[in-house]
């Protein structure tokens, strides 16, 4: 008897095995030839992390919220002498920055937190290596990784303006137009249609009473 209550039929598991052998068997073949031929991978692949050295300010928020504790960053300071500047500015220098990919889970902690933009995920997969400590990549070998980062997705019109387009439309609108250029929106935005009649509209407040026609009256007395 089945969990149904059905009775068994003798060989039917059998046939019904040998059915799904000859469907498959009738299909065609997806297996791709790796290596002799590149998988095609969505362009936010999670490959590996690529870091940008230039952009890194060693604030060291990646390594501090990084789960599995796999990125070593080293730095020194170095004075900067600033024309015009009453004494001279220190700015870290980045002497190591190393990940751990034997340690790494993928989660993109450290790209999401970095508000340099100086992490970025690129789809390269093939840094495979025979020897585990071998995992342990420098920023040298970061740092190459990024040419093969792909470009940002395009900019949603709909979306905010980012702070910078914000800062850029006050300029350009000059003193005064602070307000306008906080709350500017993209074309498509203020291209939308006015509210249409069906929408309900607010009541317009009632002008303030003339203080002539108040004049001498008091509280609760209507006014002559
Ligand atoms: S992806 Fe996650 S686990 Fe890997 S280095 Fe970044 S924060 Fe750490
Ligand atoms: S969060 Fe970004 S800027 Fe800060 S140390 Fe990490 S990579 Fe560098």
């Amino acid at each position: 008897m089945t969990d149904n209550g059905e009775r068994d039929v003798p060989g039917k598991g059998l046939l019904d095995g040998l059915a799904v052998t000859f469907k498959t068997m009738t299909r065609r073949s997806t297996t791709q030839q790796y290596p002799d031929v590149e998988p095609d991978l969505p362009p936010r692949s999670r490959g590996v992390i690529a870091l940008s050295e230039e952009n890194c300010t060693v604030c060291m928020l990646c390594a501090r919220e990084c789960p599995d504790w796999c990125i070593y960053i080293d730095s020194h300071k170095e004075e900067v002498v600033v024309p015009g500047a009453a004494r001279p500015r220190q700015r870290n220098v980045l002497d190591k920055f190393d990940i751990d990919f034997a340690l790494c889970m993928y989660c993109g902690i450290c790209i999401e937190v970095c508000p340099f933009d100086a992490l970025h995920w690129t789809p390269e997969f093939e840094y495979a290596e025979t020897d585990v400590l071998s995992l342990l990549h420098d920023k040298d070998r970061l740092g190459e990784w990024m040419r093969t980062v792909p470009p940002p997705p395009a900019h949603d019109v709909l979306g905010e303006p980012s702070k910078e387009e914000a800062t850029a439309a006050r300029k350009a609108a000059g003193p005064g137009a602070a307000t306008a250029a906080k709350t500017a929106r993209p074309a498509a935005v203020r291209a939308a249609p006015p509210p249409t009649a069906a929408q309900p509209v607010p009541p317009r407040p009632s002008p303030p009473a003339d203080p002539e026609d108040t004049a001498g009256s008091s509280p609760g007395e209507p006014a002559r």
